[in-house]
């Protein structure tokens, strides 16, 4: 039988209406045996996520060492779904037990932790599936780092002991047996870590939107959807601001070629995005698959005569930004100059001092630096074949009277880079979106 492994987002999970749908899904389907969820999310635009309020509850417990207020709203949100389910489980001893360990020393990300932790409970229960406890199935190593190998081990073997089962999203524990989370929106990866070890034919992960968008919807109206992205673009895609799924939530599965769909809870019927390992031949008539971009950066620039013949010069320049522990996003290079885009929020504060040292290590005839950037990268794995493309996304952009600032290309060639002005930048994505799309 085939095995689907579902994780829901916590705006799918964030009342009863939200939890009866989310059990017609999983009952819809026989191979939807293992189930992770996230905490409730926002009911409305103004609703305040579980999450949020656990983390002011720790906070409150720090401050002035009284958490009841808070804390009677996280209560009121779990009674509240298991009244409206008509549920016959009584949940005040495990809410009593959670307040007593903030109360008494328990971590932030403990507290943090629970939303997922009680959320599991209630719907096992609501399903009539295994309860696995995350604890005892997920690790992070000393360093804080996901413990893959002995997770994968412990979580395949105990999943085979469950014919269905729910794992609470977004935690685990560490060597010491205290509580950690993953990054916010955690629960992402945990799906896929539990795809992973299951050996799933496929990780469903349903949210509040029928899959990926071509293009940011807050910039181009009504995008088309993305019917099929493989992993490596969705890397690129993401690391340029697309959310929906998070970041490295890819990693477990993309190692197992598990395919991840994002579903719409809230439209249960649309297919949604397919992420793959690969696509049998560039099996879209599509040239590029999405377009994201991001504001915020920064290009140091520095030129000196002769440069492309001074060895070491750019391993100097590095080493600058290494002992500064600065990493570097992107790194064009002309003949006498090079450019070291870099996020500005990363230098803040250094500037003085990273020029000073740039002038030290290599004494060149300039050092500038120049704010306002912002990065756009046109995706596509039909790129590769497609003859022009560059020349089109260039076209369009000037076109539209933008001025770009920096192009790259990555050897890959599955996507094209540039940087405009952060004014120009939905300009420059309307003007692009608009010649490959419509
Ligand atoms: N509840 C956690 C958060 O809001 C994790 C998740 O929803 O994935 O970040």
């Amino acid at each position: 039988m085939q095995v689907k492994v579902v994780k829901f987002g916590g705006s799918s999970l964030a009342d009863a209406e939200h939890f009866r749908q989310v059990a017609s899904i999983i009952k819809a389907d026989p191979a939807r045996r293992y189930v992770v969820p996230s905490a409730p999310g926002k009911r409305f635009k103004e609703d305040i996520k579980v999450t949020d309020m656990l983390y002011a509850c720790y906070e409150a417990v720090r401050g002035n060492g009284d958490l009841d207020e808070i804390y009677e709203k996280v209560k009121e949100r779990y009674n509240g779904i298991i009244a409206e389910l008509g549920l016959n489980f009584d949940i005040s001893g495990e809410l009593e037990y959670v307040k007593n360990a903030m109360l008494h020393s328990a971590g932030r990300d403990y507290a943090a932790s629970r939303g997922e932790y009680l959320n599991g409970l209630i719907l096992s229960k609501y399903l009539g599936f295994d309860f696995i406890d995350a604890e005892n199935v997920i690790f992070f190593k000393d360093n804080g780092v996901f413990d893959e190998e002995k997770t994968n081990k412990v979580l395949a073997e105990e999943l085979t002991q469950h014919e269905r089962a729910v794992i609470p999203g977004f935690y685990g524990v560490m060597p010491n047996g205290t509580i950690k989370t993953f990054s916010r929106g955690g629960s992402d990866i945990t799906g896929s870590i539990v795809a992973r070890a299951a050996e799933a034919d496929l990780y469903e992960n349903w949210t509040d939107v029928s899959g990926f968008m071509m293009a940011d919807p807050r910039i181009i109206e009504n995008p088309c959807a993305i019917e099929t992205i493989t992993y490596r673009e969705l890397r690129e895609l993401s690391y340029m601001g697309a959310t929906v799924l998070h970041e490295d939530a890819i990693f477990p599965v993309r190692y197992a070629k598990i395919p991840i769909n994002i579903r719409n809870t809230n439209a249960p019927k649309d297919d949604g995005t397919m992420i793959v390992a690969e696509t049998k031949e560039f099996d879209t008539e599509k040239v590029i698959t999405g377009i994201a971009g991001k504001k915020g950066f920064s290009v140091i620039t520095i030129e000196k005569d002769m440069m492309n013949s001074e060895i070491g010069f750019g391993r100097k320049v590095l080493e600058v930004l290494e002992d500064n522990e600065i990493s570097f996003e992107h790194l064009p290079s002309g003949i006498d100059n090079m450019s070291i885009v870099v996020s500005s929020s990363a230098i803040e504060g250094r500037r003085d001092k990273l020029v000073s040292s740039i002038r030290r290590a290599v004494r060149p005839d300039s050092v500038t630096i120049e704010d306002e950037l912002a990065l756009i990268a046109i995706v596509g794995r039909a790129m590769v074949k497609a003859k022009g493309t560059a020349a089109r996304v260039f076209d369009a952009i000037s076109n539209a009277d933008v001025n770009i600032r920096m192009i790259d290309q990555g050897s890959s060639e599955i996507s094209i880079i540039v940087g405009v002005e952060e004014r120009d930048f939905n300009k420059a994505l309307e003007a692009i979106y608009k010649e490959f799309v419509k």
